[in-house]
């Protein structure tokens, strides 16, 4: 395998001791998190698989199976491309048992070809890398968390918050002490997806209400997509968004469609300012 160059990522500290890990090359705008522990370190999902996202870990800490856990936000393309790699390297691989099943089945060339199209990159593919060839590599599972599990650093702890709606499985890790909330998928300032085929709009409306509900101990907020950190207020402005929906209080949605794994979705699109939400076409009381 050819060595990929290392452009595609843009890595700082973005809190004490979390490493933020971009691919703004992609119109996604994917954050992977590094968060170091005196013990050992967790990796909070592993990016696209378009770039190697083992080696920039690897600037910071020593990628063995005592000392590094993976932690899979859920289990969608973007989050899990490279997880194949932290898996070979015998690294503890967690996900929701809602998810595991598609991350041990990966997904084929053929699946993953429309991700990288021209008009979804805002930049260049790192050299090395052949796009006829990206797919996303299965990936064992090794440990199921549920809600209330407790992943220990030594010294820091974070607690599992199962948040599905935007997937089944769908986690968000909860650092009390700290207030560090790493939102997922669930909460980030760009469209929120509510439409895709694995989403459940009432039940991402409950999760986001309990987001909400423990906004105001949250002081860090990292989402894993686009701006990061971002407002913990947002996770009520996103709550309350969902409930206007829900009731038909929203302004009039404008209808979308993306070409989602090559089928062609629509979804109404609502825009509240400091994010949107891509909801199932239909949802909520209208009219
Ligand atoms: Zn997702």
């Amino acid at each position: 395998m050819p060595t990929l160059s290392q452009e595609w990522f843009t890595t700082w500290e973005v809190a004490p001791g979390i490493i933020c890990i971009a691919e703004d090359q992609h119109e996604q705008e994917v954050r992977s998190y590094l968060v170091i522990g005196s013990e050992r370190s967790l990796l909070w999902d592993a990016g696209m698989g378009v770039a190697d996202i083992m080696r920039e870990v690897e600037r910071f800490v020593t990628v063995r199976p005592e000392s590094l856990m993976m932690v899979c936000s859920h289990s969608h393309f973007d989050h899990v491309g490279d997880v194949w790699r932290f898996a070979e390297a015998g690294v503890p691989v967690h996900a929701h048992p809602a998810e595991a099943e598609r991350i041990a089945r990966g997904l084929s060339a053929e699946q993953c070809a429309h991700w990288l199209q021209a008009d979804s990159l805002l930049g260049p593919l790192p050299t090395g890398f052949d796009p006829q060839t990206y797919m996303i590599r299965p990936a064992t599972v090794t440990h199921l968390l549920n809600e209330g599990d407790v992943l220990d650093l030594g010294d820091r702890q974070f607690e599992v918050l199962h948040t599905p709606g935007h997937s089944p499985g769908g986690l968000c890790l909860w650092d009390a002490t700290n207030g560090l909330l790493l939102s997922g998928d669930q909460a980030y300032a760009a469209p929120l997806y509510s439409y895709s085929p694995d989403a459940e709009p009432d039940v991402y409306r409950r999760s986001l209400r309990r987001l909400a509900d423990l906004a105001p101990q949250v002081q860090t907020l990292l989402p894993s997509h686009d701006e990061t950190p971002i407002p913990p207020a947002l996770l009520v402005a996103m709550a309350d968004a969902f409930d206007r929906i829900h009731d038909g209080n929203a302004a009039d949605a404008l209808v979308g469609r993306n070409d989602d794994g090559g089928h062609e979705r629509a979804y109404d699109l609502y825009d509240f300012g400091g994010f949107q939400v891509r909801m199932r076409a239909g949802w909520g009381r209208k009219g």
